[in-house]
């Protein structure tokens, strides 16, 4: 068996420095979270989507699965 000891840290590529969500310090491994250093759900949470009219809402009724089948 042989020990490697790896004293130095290995450099990261150019270019690819690591990105952490500013909200929750995740880090960020996707194009667009890097550059708005924001991970998915936290910029979800700043930017929600619109909610849709819920005058429309209440038309839609969740129906349970038929049983048997
Ligand atoms: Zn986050």
């Amino acid at each position: 068996m042989q020990l490697f000891e790896s004293e130095e840290e290995p450099s990261p590529p150019a270019g690819r420095r690591p990105v952490w969500c500013r909200l929750c310090g995740r880090p960020l491994t996707g194009a667009a979270s890097r550059r708005t250093g924001l991970g998915p759900g936290c910029d979800a949470k700043l930017h929600p989507a619109p909610q849709p009219d819920i005058r429309t809402r209440r038309h839609e009724v969740e129906q349970d699965p038929l049983p048997g089948t």
